[in-house]
């Protein structure tokens, strides 16, 4: 059993992706006192202005800046004890003009990239990481796959003493998930927009394919019922990509409770002896990392 203090460590790939992807199951964790670290791997440079409200000449001159700020505040909203860049810039999608630049965290050596993760993990001793799987089929960014590409070799290299030695000393994370949206999450909402005589923005989604033929990969729901006004705050603070009366706030938390309130994961790799699989799920990413301490009566 464990005697460091529990923390969970998730890896991003641009500012806003904390928001969208896991918040409300950070934010239940940091309510707990576990503490909460981020990496984002870029800094957001080639995100439009997608909130009409907030696109001035000011804040697009300076959206850099502005993107750091906003994810500051969203990882405050969170809860996130801590927040560290990875460094990279944005590589923008496939094929694009950004795409070229040699700073971008799609182009970044791959060792280097791993050993930067290596030295953050090693710093803050996460038992639990929570990163992307390969969902290049639904959403090919360069810098999404990147994240899904580096975590597992550093996930394994940051317990390995001779991996990296001068990137801190090694410590071992336990377990590694995927974030990810389930069909069942998608059809859930979607059948909510259609029930409030709504047209629903999850027709492209279920289009995609993400439509529950992959949901018995999911082995971990987390109950985020009392934390969803979190996740809105999160999103909120990103001004420059999210539009208050747009696609994401369209929809009520009290609907959202009422009609899938988890957000839910994929157990990637496991140190720790416990029974998810096979069907069978748990509903805590620390599930079998706890030290027994209420007394019994
Ligand atoms: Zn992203």
């Amino acid at each position: 059993m464990n005697s460091e203090p529990l923390c969970l460590l998730s890896v991003h790939a641009h500012p806003d992706d904390e928001a969208s992807k896991g918040a409300a199951t950070v934010a239940k964790y940091a309510a707990e006192g576990i503490r909460g670290v981020l990496v984002c791997c870029t800094g957001g440079e080639e995100g439009d202005i997608l909130n009409p409200a907030v696109d001035t000449p000011e804040v697009r001159a300076d959206l850099t800046n502005v993107r750091v700020k906003e994810l500051e505040n969203s990882a405050d909203a969170i809860g996130y004890a801590s927040l560290q860049m990875l460094g990279y810039r944005d590589s923008g999608m496939k094929d694009s003009d950004a795409n070229s630049h040699a700073e971008n965290f799609a182009n970044a050596p791959f060792d280097e990239a791993v050993e930067k993760l290596v030295r953050i993990i090693r710093a803050e001793r996460p038992q639990v990481l929570i990163t992307y799987g390969d969902e290049s089929a639904y959403y090919p960014h360069p810098d999404h796959v990147k994240v899904h590409q580096i975590s597992m070799p550093a996930f394994e290299a940051a317990g390995d003493a001779e991996a990296f030695p001068d990137a801190g000393s090694p410590w071992q994370p336990k377990k590694i998930y995927y974030t990810g949206w389930s069909g069942r999450r998608i059809k859930a909402l979607h059948e909510a927009f259609l029930a409030r005589g709504e047209e629903s923005p999850y027709v492209g989604w279920l289009e995609r394919g993400i439509d529950g033929r992959d949901d018995h990969r999911f082995t971990t729901f987390i109950d985020v019922s009392d934390f969803l006004h979190k996740r809105r705050e999160a999103l909120l603070a990103h001004r420059t990509q999210v539009d208050p009366d747009g696609f994401w706030m369209r929809l009520p938390d009290d609907v959202i409770r009422a009609v899938f309130p988890f957000e839910e994961f994929i157990l990637a790799h496991s140190l720790v002896d416990n029974h998810v699989g096979d069907g069978d799920v748990e509903d805590d990413l620390f599930a079998g990392l706890r030290t027994e301490t209420r007394a019994t009566v």
